[in-house]
């Protein structure tokens, strides 16, 4: 392992997406968002796609200039064209229109089709509670050539990862209460990290081609599949994630091949609904009965959704930021192709 200080791998990042293409204002917030990944804790969400979006930049899949666009609103909801351009850029757009309307009308509600792939979910919700509002995302992918996970019961891939997110705000500055997850047994990526540094997943993420459980990533990479979790309960949420995902951005319209990611979002004020003082009450009481339970042998506290990506954060703040050498080794090789001048490549 590598450990990089966030800052020299957003400028790397950046230097590397403007080099191929994006304009320095999109490749600002696709790093933004891979660095908030990595120190979130999400590594299967950062600075690892680095390679994968230069080849679609390369492949004329992803426009990397390209501006999102409002096509279509009212004055609480409004549908994006992504403009396949990064995902990142499209969810930013999509999370800061839902959050603006609800301030405008108590509830805004936003959809974004023809995206590049959306990153951590939970950053988008996360915009939304920064201003104040519970916010809930659903993504999902239009394109059935993307999808990796067999619904519960079935023998076969047939659905995509599917995450979803719900951030509620907390007062005085605390990060909000954050569940932010796909709805298969891990994010796809996740499997990509382990690749990378060599590691074994967990048992009951994935099988192999021959639908054996396995716990080598490199048998999902090879027509392997990864498994839903909870049952009947969470393949239910995940099919109505993508329902509420494509079917409200019109994502199904967009030819393959494309960007094929979608995502819905949408922002309520609490204080359409009650005294502001007397919401963060309520939340603040629920928090602090969870987080006083005692802890279970071998667990050190209960946490509350949210905890993790929190102290995660402050950790890689001081600390760094981990990466395989194989991770490392490929962003620096894209840099140097592409001519970029920047003192980790020399
Ligand atoms: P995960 O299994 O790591 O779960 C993360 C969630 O669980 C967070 O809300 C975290 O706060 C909470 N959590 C973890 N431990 C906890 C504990 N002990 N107590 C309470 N809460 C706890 O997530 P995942 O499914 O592997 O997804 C990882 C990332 O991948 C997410 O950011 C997700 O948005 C992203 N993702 C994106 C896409 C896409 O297409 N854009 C697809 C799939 C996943």
């Amino acid at each position: 392992m590598v450990t990089r200080g966030a800052e020299e791998l957003r400028s790397l990042g950046e230097a590397i997406f403007v080099a191929a293409g994006a304009s320095p204002e999109n490749a600002g917030v696709v790093m933004h968002s891979l660095i908030g990944a990595n120190l979130a804790g999400h590594d299967s969400h950062g600075v690892i796609r680095i390679p994968s979006y230069i080849e679609e930049i390369k492949k004329g899949r992803l426009q990397p200039a390209a501006m999102p666009v409002v096509v279509q609103e009212t004055p609480s909801t409004a549908t994006i064209d992504g403009a396949q351009t990064f995902g990142q850029v499209g969810a930013k757009l999509t999370a800061a229109t839902a959050a603006r309307k609800a301030s405008e009308v108590g509830l805004g509600a936003a959809t974004a089709r023809g995206c590049f792939h959306t990153g951590r979910i939970g950053e988008w919700t996360e915009l939304g509670a920064s201003q104040g509002f519970i916010t809930f995302a659903a993504a999902a992918n239009a394109d059935g050539a993307l999808r990796t996970v067999a619904p519960f019961g079935g023998k076969q891939i047939n659905l995509g990862t599917n995450p979803c997110s719900w951030a509620i705000p907390r007062p005085g500055g605390k990060p909000p209460i954050l569940l932010d997850y796909a709805t298969s047994a891990a994010a796809r990526g996740k499997l990509l990290v382990a690749r990378a540094a060599g590691r074994p997943v967990p048992d009951g993420w994935i099988v192999d081609r021959d639908g054996r459980p396995t716990t080598d990533a490199e048998d999902f990479f090879t027509g392997g599949m990864l498994l839903s979790f909870g049952g009947h309960k969470v393949y239910a949420l995940s099919a109505v994630v993508e329902m509420l995902a494509v079917g409200l951005s019109g994502g199904q319209r967009i030819p393959a091949g494309g960007g094929a990611s979608t995502i819905f979002l949408i922002c309520i004020d609490p204080q359409a609904f009650q005294l502001e003082a007397d919401f963060y009450e309520s939340i603040e009481s629920v928090a602090a009965r969870l987080a006083a339970t005692p802890p279970a042998d071998g667990v050190e506290a209960v946490l509350l959704p949210g905890d993790p990506e929190t102290r995660n954060r402050t950790e890689r703040l001081a600390a760094g930021i981990p990466l395989a050498e194989s991770t490392w080794g490929e962003i620096t090789t894209i840099a140097r192709d592409l001519g970029v001048a920047h003192p980790a490549v020399g």
